[in-house]
């Protein structure tokens, strides 16, 4: 099959058609060279994954990543619920490495000599790079709670927002609540991973317990001033589905948290006590970005060409996913990593092969969130290089929000979730 090569980088960009085209990878021509790969999630794996397809395994594709599987975050909520177990969740590495040749290091990068293009592992390991790429999701501000900045408090007071140990912890922390306890989430002012995740949570523990513990509630203490993604979904789910379990307060700022006594303390509001506490902290990149000395922005994000998705700081390095300083409009999502490690993919080839990347990127996001074990509702939108502006900017009257929830929509997010844990890891 003959495909000029900007349309088969547009393509490429684009999502996962591409995938299904046999030849494809022929069209990288003469690339070769060393990457590394710092984080082994949505935006580590995939990118892992696309640049070994499209260079035809000519450039060497190593993934550092301390995890022994991959442990997705979307879905995890229904492990809250208790509909789904972590099993659902958890996919393995081996076909990265049978299939296509990726090698994995479980290990921890702990430092980047962007000079000597070297990225040093907690075993002492060096591995040099040609193009080294940064997908270490986030790290939490745990100085902006100084109550929590302890590990013995970090293992009673519960975020859930990695996905593997803490989901399992806190569903039992919920299971042992007694009925007619409160389970209390604060929820950081945005930027933060995941913007419907926490709302989604609300409506899964509500599910629970209007099913186990009818008395219960769920009170959501959000830092933001409003439901920040699918406002109006999400309220009418709770005031149909969970009327009487779910309270929705907004501008609560979470300023300190005393452990003993489960009570969270805010910047305006009266002092909360819960009976299961849920802090979701405020967050920045993943610490091995700071130093690599790419965090630009805030002292908490990354700043990226979107062509490249290269640091606007240190040549060589590209970020994707959670890390990045997002573009308007753009979520912190995992369908998002993936798309940014498509684009990066598709330009990292190209470059060790002597060519420009794609001029013109689009890249696509849906969120589906969970309101039952069955209904869901979604956002979605579509990202285009605006060549006059220099980002990716929404296309306007593309995308948009469901009318309602639905159970067809439920067995939607269901696809999705095992399409794109294929896409990233088959
Ligand atoms: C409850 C919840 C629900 C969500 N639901 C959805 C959803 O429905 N749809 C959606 O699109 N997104 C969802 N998300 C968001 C999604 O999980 C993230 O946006 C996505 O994981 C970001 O990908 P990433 O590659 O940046 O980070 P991650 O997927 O977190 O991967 C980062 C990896 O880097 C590794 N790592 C970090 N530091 C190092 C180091 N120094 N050395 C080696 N490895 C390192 C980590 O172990 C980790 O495996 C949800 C998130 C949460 C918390």
């Amino acid at each position: 099959m003959k495909m000029r090569r900007r349309e088969f980088l547009k393509m490429a960009s684009g999502g996962a058609a591409v995938l299904a085209l046999p030849g494809c990878a022929s069209m990288a021509g003469s690339s070769s060279g060393k990457v590394v790969i710092v984080g082994g999630g949505y935006g580590g794996a995939t990118a892992a994954k696309y640049i070994r397809m499209w260079s035809d395994g000519r450039i060497d594709v190593t993934v550092v990543e301390p995890n022994a599987e991959f442990i997705s975050c979307p879905m995890s909520n229904l492990v809250l619920g208790g509909s789904k177990n972590l099993e659902f969740l958890t996919v393995s590495y081996a076909n990265l490495a049978t299939r296509h040749g990726v090698k994995i290091v479980r290990e921890t990068a702990t430092a980047v000599d962007p000079d000597k293009r070297i990225v040093k592992l907690a075993n002492g390991t060096e591995l040099p790079y040609d193009r080294l790429i940064l997908s270490p999701g986030i790290d939490f501000l745990w100085d902006k709670v100084p109550g929590l900045n302890n590990a013995d408090a970090q293992a009673k007071i519960l975020h859930a927002w990695k996905a593997g140990a803490q989901t399992v912890a806190l569903r039992r922390q919920l299971e042992a609540m007694p009925d007619g306890g409160v389970y209390a989430l604060s929820i950081p002012v945005a930027p933060y991973r995941c913007p419907p995740g926490p709302y989604e949570r609300a409506c899964q523990v509500a599910w629970y317990f209007k099913r186990a513990k009818p008395k219960s509630k769920v009170l959501i203490l959000d830092g933001n001033g409003d439901v920040t993604s699918k406002g109006p979904l999400f309220k009418k789910a709770w005031a149909d589905e969970y009327k009487g379990i779910v309270e929705y307060r907004a501008n609560y700022v979470l300023t300190d948290v005393d452990v003993a006594t489960r009570t969270a303390k805010f910047e305006v509001h009266d002092a909360v006590k819960a009976d299961v506490l849920n802090v979701v902290p405020p967050q920045r990149a993943g610490a091995i970005a700071r130093s690599a000395g790419v965090v630009t922005a805030n002292d908490r994000w990354c700043d990226v060409d979107f062509l490249t998705f290269e640091s606007v700081r240190v040549k060589n390095i590209h970020v994707l996913g959670d890390a990045i300083q997002i573009a308007t409009g753009m979520p912190k999502s995992g369908h998002m990593a993936n798309q940014h490690a498509k684009v990066c993919a598709a330009a990292i080839v190209a470059l060790l092969s002597g060519q420009a990347p794609n001029p013109a990127p689009v890249l696509t996001n849906t969120c589906y969130s969970m309101i039952t074990d069955k209904d869901s509702v979604h956002v979605s939108s579509v990202h285009q290089w605006d060549k006059e502006k220099k980002t990716l900017l929404p296309v306007q009257g593309a995308g948009g929000v469901s009318a309602a929830m639905s159970e067809v929509e439920g067995r939607y997010a269901f696809a999705w979730a095992t399409n794109i844990w294929a896409d990233t890891l088959a």
